[in-house]
């Protein structure tokens, strides 16, 4: 076998491997895509650098880790070490969020939030086939 041919064999075992541990924002633009609807994403010139953006639709995603932008759920535990440090940090990204949203709801966009803790295994599909709906049905 020649050294091509294994270096190919690893990086398609390798994409095969990052694909099966999807990010979150990658699990949402899957399910969008194989839906038929397009996408732009990470677009920088809009406020908060969207993860997604349905411009047909007037829709923007942002799909949340929930340690990060401060999500009510269980995942969500304030670090018990450095905590004035954790508390400025994630208040900050929160306060950054809602200026964001209230910039994109002022140029007529419809802010949709996904959350990590929503695309779960057990709880995935219905998340995303509320959010296909939600995208279509109010358009
Ligand atoms: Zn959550």
């Amino acid at each position: 076998m020649s050294d091509n041919h294994t270096k190919e064999i690893r990086s398609k075992n390798m994409s095969h491997i990052r694909s099966t541990n999807s990010k979150p924002e990658e699990i949402v633009r899957k399910y969008l895509f194989s839906k038929g609807l397009r996408y732009r994403k990470n677009v920088r010139n809009l406020p908060g650098c969207p993860d997604i953006v349905l411009s047909k639709y007037r829709v923007i995603i942002f799909v949340n880790g929930c340690f990060w932008h401060h999500h009510n759920c269980p995942r969500f535990v304030w670090p018990s070490s450095n905590v004035e440090y954790w508390k400025n940090k994630i208040d900050h990204n929160v306060e950054r969020d809602k200026k964001n949203k209230e910039l994109l709801l002022a140029q007529g966009w419809r802010v949709i939030t996904i959350w990590e803790c929503e695309l779960k295994k057990k709880v995935r599909e219905q998340c995303l086939e509320k959010l296909y709906q939600e995208i279509v049905e109010l358009n």
